[in-house]
């Protein structure tokens, strides 16, 4: 169970798809492969679906800031709290396109675990689906360099 956990947290960690583990969910700083290139698991399960990331994606930029500024503060006690917290936002700017992937990983990670499998699919997921089966069919499938 334990070995299991750190397996998902290592998968997560190396933004690696949740269910094959080995295809890279980014083929670029903020291009997504979808689907997975390893096991072709569609990511984005319907419209609008990395929504919900951006309430991960708070956390972690929480997360993240907030040590900045008390950082910052703690360095720089005489200095306005505005501008230290200008400070902090522009000391967690380098770390956005992290946290980008970060919480689309964490976000799909989240739906799988809860909401796995083909009888959950939504129509947009199965009509995905079926589209790629299509061009799988008229194409020979490219290798891709893990
Ligand atoms: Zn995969």
């Amino acid at each position: 169970m334990i070995r299991r956990g750190w397996g998902i947290v290592w998968a997560m960690l190396r933004q690696r798809c949740p269910q094959c583990r080995t295809g890279r969910m980014f083929r670029g700083r903020f291009t997504m492969n979808d689907p997975c290139p390893d096991c072709g698991l569609v990511f984005q399960r319907e419209e609008g679906y990395f929504l919900g990331a951006m309430y991960v994606s708070s956390v972690l930029s929480m997360v993240a800031a907030t040590p900045i500024y008390f950082t910052l503060a703690h360095f720089l006690p005489e200095w306005d709290s505005i501008l230290l917290a200008l400070m902090a936002f522009a000391l967690y700017l380098p770390l956005t396109p992290v946290v980008f992937r970060y919480s689309r990983v964490v976000w799909v990670y989240l739906d799988r675990a809860v909401c796995s499998g083909a009888t959950s699919a939504g129509s947009f997921e199965k009509v995905r689906l079926e589209q790629l089966a299509d061009t799988k069919d008229a194409a020979p499938r490219e290798e891709h360099p893990v």
